[in-house]
């Protein structure tokens, strides 16, 4: 039977019945405003059930080995009775229209996993709204009992960012042959970064991996961690023989013992909360100041004017902002 009403839905997904699950995010995702009030009320029943679960981000640049890592990853995790669920935050997926992250095909074995649940990006929209599609997902999967949240994107700008505001450990992919590898990665990338793990290193003597990892360390030990607790590690693994795994899962366990003991790991969470609060403040003022007929009517000019050197940016904004009916004298 379709769920209807919130009742449904909360029962449905705390049952863990994956049908509900599946439907409790699509409703999540929609944009359409008869949907919002339902999900809001959805959400908020189930928020009380969620929280529990390891989140982890996971990123690094196409080729690297995401969805293999996660297959592997995934597939030991639930061997070892977790039950897991995989998520995408892909901005491209909004511009082809068909995600490439969190494909089920690119993960085979986890996807007819009965304890993992895959979803692909959210497509459509900006990457605003994806990241909160996928923020409430996750409070709809942890509801339903899935005890670690795998969050994937790609290596590239803003949305590592935003996964990183919303996961409590962020890994990142590297491939070993470091040299010239190194001098394309961003720094911002190992500031986020909780541990980088060097993949495709099909074993312990791997020289390229060796040396790769050296230089990860020695790029990680010049920036200040973000915890005084914890030193990002750098642990190489390869996703297609599982090798590496094993260590990696409990250095992710161990950070969180660590950081729950010092009260980090809640404050985190506290402090992403009041993030999110705000960037969702600041995307509705923009979009309901664009849709304000009075403001709307006078973009397009002031746009022009402002392009032609004719009026400064300042005054622009400023004119926007009175025609919103904001006093700036007052
Ligand atoms: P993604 O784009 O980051 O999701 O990368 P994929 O998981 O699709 O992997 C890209 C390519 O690298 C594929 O051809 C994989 O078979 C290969 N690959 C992934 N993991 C490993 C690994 O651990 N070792 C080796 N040798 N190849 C790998």
């Amino acid at each position: 039977m379709l769920p209807k009403t919130a009742d449904d839905y909360v029962n449905g997904v705390l049952a863990g019945n994956r049908a509900i699950i599946g439907r409790a995010i699509t409703l999540i995702e929609s944009r359409a405003e008869r949907h919002r009030a339902l999900a809001k009320e959805v959400l908020m029943r189930l928020v009380p059930h969620s929280g529990k679960a390891h989140r982890i981000g996971i990123s690094g640049v196409p080729g690297v080995g995401k969805s293999t890592f996660i297959e592997t990853f995934g597939t030991n995790l639930t061997g070892a009775g977790h039950k897991v669920a995989v998520l995408a935050v892909d901005p491209t997926s909004s511009r082809t229209g068909g995600s490439i992250l969190g494909d089920k095909t690119r993960m085979a074995k986890l996807s007819t996993d009965e304890n993992a649940f895959i979803r692909p990006s959210p497509t459509g929209g900006y990457l605003g709204g994806v990241a909160r599609a996928t923020r409430e997902t996750m409070i709809v999967l942890e509801a339903a009992g899935f005890d670690v949240v795998l969050v994937e994107t790609v290596g590239t700008g803003q949305s590592e960012t935003l996964v990183a505001d919303m996961v409590d450990f962020y890994l990142v992919l590297m491939l070993p042959g470091a040299g010239d590898e190194l001098q394309g990665i961003k720094k911002g990338i190992l500031e986020l970064a909780d541990m980088i793990a060097v993949n495709k290193c099909e074993g312990d003597n791997d020289r390229r991996a060796l040396a790769a990892r050296v230089e990860y360390k020695n790029a990680l030990n010049i920036m200040t961690p973000a915890s005084p607790n914890w030193k990002p590690p750098v642990v190489t693994i390869s996703g297609l023989n599982n090798y590496g795994i094993d260590t990696l899962w409990e250095k992710i366990q161990d950070h969180r013992k660590i950081l729950t003991d010092s009260g980090e790991l809640p404050a985190k969470r506290r402090e992403q909360q009041i993030t999110w609060m705000w960037s969702m403040l600041k995307e509705r003022l923009v979009l309901a100041l664009e849709r304000d007929p009075a403001v709307a009517e006078r973009i397009p000019s002031i746009e022009h004017d402002v392009a032609a050197g004719t009026m400064t940016a300042t005054v622009g904004a400023e004119t926007l902002l009175r025609a919103f009916g904001l006093d700036l004298d007052g």
